[in-house]
């Protein structure tokens, strides 16, 4: 097939109309040989049937059930059914996996071994195999096809069909110009994570180019393990004091150290000991002092870039048996490429806290739950017109394309577009080990 489509001209026409010939020999031959395999089963015993029926209530059956109730997961879908040792089948074998990969998000496929589950077969009435069976994204059955089907046949039944297959390299839903702008002062925006500097609990650090303001002194480690060189950083950070305001030295605070009920600590910073104290009788916690404070900080990072992070805010990932965590969902795909092994993460959508969950092997998707996932890339524009990332803290993932849209709606200020988290996934994958090395890094020096 390959050597054929590679040839070109107009051969190749011809070539794969005697071979499809031969196919359609095949597919009725060996479908005639599933008809008499299933109906030998049958006949077997009666006994059988009760260890195959628990198989077949989880397996065709409830894949026979999502046809008609598509409502959540709302994508078009394509039924191949089939046999693991047909000819055809499995050369459709490679075209689906394919498919599954480049349409994430886009495309339903899935794949139904009939001598498996010889009650599938039956469900979907199909006559020989593989047959292929498209349903719209409301389940309803849209065309049907026997025999060996090519993936470039198979795109355009899609299109034929009049179904939209926009692929994960081509979601065509973006903003890179803000609907509003942000016009409060440089002054009262963290550096960091855009939120507002509240007079009580920044930290601002002294550059040769001004101060850079942060909400808080987690924004500040955040900063600090950011940084290429770090050296003599401590030194030029000032911490507000909670009960006046006044910004103080950050090695010399005292820090009263709690929890909020999100689980997140909360830090305030007080310019003498006596002060914390009073302070803990009202609200709880324990007194720290800087340098315990930044070994609680910087000690959970993220496993892709090396920021540190709050694991309430963090995307879980697993590699290797191994628990970690992405500062952002993007970082979160990162680890796959920093570690080369297998991995598992888990994202929460940024408009509803569901979870959005994603296995890769060698480096592609292997399994995306819901199937409808995207996630939503930060960019934003520079002054020369130039399109860059806008930073951890604009990365999201979503567990349809509604929830992301509505989030946008939602975040007037918020730029940047849609891709399909095989493409985030491709996007970290292809970076060298001195990109990663390099990745959410600021600068050589300190901040701007
Ligand atoms: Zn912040
Ligand atoms: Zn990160």
């Amino acid at each position: 097939m390959a050597d054929e489509t590679q040839s070109g001209g107009g051969k190749p026409r011809t070539g794969f109309g005697v071979k499809a010939a031969i196919i359609i020999v095949l597919v009725v031959v060996v479908g005639a040989v599933v008809y008499q395999k299933q109906k030998a089963r049958k006949e077997v015993s009666s006994q059988g049937a009760q260890a195959v029926a628990p198989r077949e209530t989880t397996d065709p059956g409830m894949q026979a059930g999502q046809g008609m109730h598509r409502s959540e997961t709302a994508l078009p879908r394509l039924v191949d059914l089939g046999a693991s040792t047909c000819i055809p089948c499995k050369m459709m074998a490679p075209i689906l996996e394919e498919l599954k990969k480049e349409y994430a998000g886009r495309l339903q496929v899935e794949f139904i071994d009939v001598w498996e589950n010889p009650a599938a077969g039956q469900q979907y009435g199909i006559r020989l195999i593989p047959t292929q069976i498209f349903y719209d994204a409301s389940g309803e059955e849209l065309f049907r096809h026997e025999g060996f089907m090519s993936k470039e046949d198979i795109l355009a039944q899609w299109k034929e069909l009049g179904v939209s297959l926009t692929t994960a390299n081509d979601p065509g839903f973006s903003r890179l110009n803000p609907l509003t702008s942000d016009t409060r002062p440089a002054s009262s925006v963290c550096y960091m994570c855009d939120g507002d500097v509240e007079p009580r609990t920044c930290a601002a650090l002294k550059t040769d180019k001004g101060d850079v303001f942060l909400c808080s002194p987690h924004c500040y480690f955040i900063v600090y393990s950011s940084l290429l060189d770090a050296k003599g950083v401590q030194e030029k950070v000032t911490v507000a004091d909670w009960t006046r305001g006044k910004p103080l030295a950050a090695a010399a605070g005292v820090y009263l150290y709690g929890i909020d009920d999100s689980g997140r600590p909360t830090t305030k910073a007080f310019a003498d000991k006596e002060s914390a104290l009073k302070e803990r009788q009202a609200s709880g916690g324990n007194i720290l002092n800087w340098q315990m404070l930044q070994n609680k900080e910087l000690a959970t990072r993220c496993g892709f870039c090396d920021r540190a992070v709050y694991p309430e805010d963090a995307a879980l990932v697993r590699a290797a048996g191994v628990y970690t965590y992405g500062c952002c969902p993007m970082c979160a795909l990162g680890v796959a490429a920093r570690t080369g092994k297998d991995i598992e993460v888990q994202v929460k959508d940024a408009l509803t806290g569901e979870l959005v969950y994603v296995k890769t092997t060698d480096g592609s998707i292997s399994l995306l739950e819901p199937q409808t996932a995207v996630a939503w890339t930060g960019k934003k524009k520079t002054p020369d017109g130039q399109v860059v990332s806008a930073g951890c803290f604009k990365q999201a993932f979503f567990v349809n394309e509604a929830n992301l849209k509505k989030w946008v709606e939602q975040h007037p200020s918020a730029t940047g577009k849609m891709i399909g988290i095989s493409q985030a996934l491709a996007a970290k994958m292809k970076l060298t080990p001195q990109q990663i090395s390099k990745a959410c890094k600021i600068g050589e020096c300190v901040p701007k």
